[in-house]
């Protein structure tokens, strides 16, 4: 069986609107997604010393976490890829929230096989130490996605403005929505 691995934030999650909007309520002033132009909030717009105290535990309440919205055709394309393939998460989000996300992929009937918290390491050393040998990848971080390719996967990368900045790879196809994500995988045979 072949593995496809994926990452939650960004690909199946759309934790960035989820985050913005509470940023927006906690410090009544707009947030706009084209301005995270990178992967921490707190170097893409100002925040002053006070704010920076309640932006560090804005992200430690579950509630927040709980109220993600799905990525719109993530679940049905997954569920579909689930028959012949096996599905192998691998996100980065912190291990005190394992117990949420667990919780949050069961609600959400996110169908997978495997689920790491990277804990420090990065996701193609996790592939390496765990041996999976994937044969696609879909992220949306410019790093992992470009370690991942030199290791010779496959990476759909998720268009958005943090991840702009990635050289082109061969190995990396960007895309804009879990449709194309469907295209190509049923170009490929992978669907
Ligand atoms: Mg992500």
């Amino acid at each position: 069986m072949t593995q496809i691995g994926i990452d939650i934030d960004g690909i199946i999650a759309d934790t960035d609107t989820a985050f913005r909007k509470r940023m927006g309520e906690v410090f009544k002033r707009e947030f706009p997604r084209d301005m995270v132009r990178e992967f921490h909030y707190e170097n893409c717009f100002k925040f002053n010393r006070k704010e920076m105290d309640i932006f560090c535990n804005l992200f430690l309440d579950k509630e927040l976490w709980k109220s993600i919205k799905l990525i719109k055709g993530a679940r049905p394309t997954m569920a579909s890829l689930k028959r012949k393939h096996s599905l192998i998460i691998i996100t980065g989000r912190p291990i005190e929230v394992k117990d949420v996300t667990l919780e949050w992929l069961r609600v959400k009937k996110i169908p997978f096989d495997k689920l790491y918290f990277m804990q420090g390491r990065q996701k193609h050393e996790i592939a390496r130490v765990n041996k999976h040998k994937f044969s696609l990848f879909l992220e949306d971080h410019p790093d992992y996605a470009y370690r991942m390719a030199n290791d010779g996967v496959r990476v759909l990368l998720m268009d958005y403005p943090w991840n702009q900045r990635i050289k082109n790879h061969p190995n990396i196809q960007r895309v804009k929505n879990w449709k194309q994500i469907n295209k190509i995988l049923k170009d490929s045979r992978l669907l």
